[in-house]
């Protein structure tokens, strides 16, 4: 096993808490994508130790999640979470609860997670804890949800939701009995906070299988209690790919288009995410139209890209390749508006007039007359073009 900074890391946040007396261990994510040989991103440590005693046992943490138990330990380089052995206590209403309760075992730890791929632990020298058969479901490429299914959906319907997005990450299938219990369980995701259900699509946007997850969010029924139609448009997802989460809320709200508003509401989209959206949905009508030289300087490159591939996905005829469209940006006369050669002080100068409207007109006039090359963009060229033909025109 190669080991990773973060791992060497978490070991010796393992080591140190063993010498004050405690137990600790890898948990969850980390564990499952070593026996995967994936990437591994956050190794986060369980332990005995109360929140109270690691924030003893090192000088340098911070407190990211203190009512959950976790304390982010700075010492060792890599930041690493360190979690109290816990059980979840009581669920109201479907929700995760806000208070847990601390335990002494670390099978109580594993049996609260939610399904057996990620209900494992690691001791620091590579010893496998699966009480559940989770390396054997990773094998097999299932998603099984520890002990009964609908106890635990009821417990914490978002679970369902991972369950998707996991078999959207991993390419795995979801265990039979499991996939029933989120068939017959699928309404209770609309008791889910609204953050959470962004937080798991977030994740899935860039998964390598978002048309296998879509297909699965309609086989389970979780769609039929989302915001947005995921079966009509179940298709038009084939060939989607993005490696930022931004594009696949812009596609989702695209194809949606009618209910933007409602769908930014619902999943509380952040501005980022707002903005984004406006921009990639503004560029995509206008290339329905044939982008022109204005287009290519008012978007960034990124936008007129992601404009492009949901014009490919979406079946429209574009007669250009995408390479293109860098190509053609890059050999605009100008790249901002701060490279234009006058402001509207010349304008104003120039036409003895005071600001107004006129000066908006005249100033996108003058822009776009020099990102078509029809005019040199220096003073000189412009002020004639301002004083001789744009007056007479306008
Ligand atoms: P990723 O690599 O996508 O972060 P992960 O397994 O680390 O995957 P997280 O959402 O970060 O997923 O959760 C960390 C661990 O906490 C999970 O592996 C699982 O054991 C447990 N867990 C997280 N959310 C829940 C939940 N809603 N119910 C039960 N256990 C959960
Ligand atoms: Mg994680």
């Amino acid at each position: 096993m190669r080991l990773t900074n973060d791992w060497q890391a978490a070991i010796r946040v393992i080591e140190k808490i063993e010498k004050s007396g405690y137990e600790a261990v890898i948990v969850g994510g980390a564990v499952r994508d070593t026996l995967l040989q994936k990437q591994v991103n956050d190794v986060d440590v369980a332990t005995s130790a109360m929140p109270e005693e690691i924030k003893k046992i090192f000088h340098s943490t911070v407190d990211i999640g203190i009512a959950h138990g976790t304390v982010l330990v700075l010492d060792e380089g890599q930041p690493i979470e360190v979690t109290t052995y816990r059980t979840e206590g009581i669920y109201v209403d479907f929700r995760r609860p806000e208070q847990v309760t601390f335990v002494k075992s670390l099978e109580k730890d594993l049996e609260r997670r939610d399904f057996t791929i990620n209900a494992m632990a690691m001791t620091k020298s590579g010893e496998l804890i699966d009480l559940y058969g989770g390396r054997k479901d990773i094998e097999s490429g299932l998603i099984r949800a520890v002990g009964d299914p609908n106890t635990r959906f009821r417990e914490d319907a978002l679970r369902m939701l991972r369950a998707v997005r996991f078999s959207a990450q991993l390419g795995f299938t979801i265990e039979s009995k499991t996939l029933s219990a989120i068939q017959q369980d699928s309404d209770l995701i609309e008791f889910i906070a609204k953050e959470r259900l962004h937080m798991e699509l977030t994740k899935m946007w860039t998964t390598n299988k978002v048309y296998d997850g879509i297909n699965v969010l309609v086989e389970s029924k979780l769609a039929d209690y989302l915001m947005g139609d995921f079966h009509k448009y179940l298709e038009d997802w084939r060939y989607f790919s993005a490696t930022s989460a931004l594009v696949g809320w812009a596609y989702l709200c695209l194809l949606n288009r009618e209910h933007l508003g409602e769908i930014i509401n619902y999943y509380k989209l952040s501005n980022k995410e707002k903005n984004f959206i406006r921009n990639v949905l503004n560029a995509y009508q206008s290339l329905l139209n044939r982008w022109n030289e204005l287009d290519y300087f008012q978007y960034d490159l990124e936008t007129l890209e992601v404009a492009y591939d949901f014009a490919i996905w979406q079946k429209e005829k574009v007669p250009f390749r995408k390479e293109h469209i860098a190509l053609v940006k890059s050999n605009l006369p100008i790249q901002s508006i701060g490279q234009l050669a006058i402001n509207g002080n010349h304008l104003k100068d120039w036409a003895s007039q005071k600001g107004g409207p006129w000066l908006k007109v005249a100033l996108d006039a003058a822009l776009l007359a020099v990102l078509k090359g029809q005019i040199k963009n220096d003073e000189k060229h412009l002020k004639d073009w301002f004083l001789n033909e744009f007056n007479d025109e306008g």
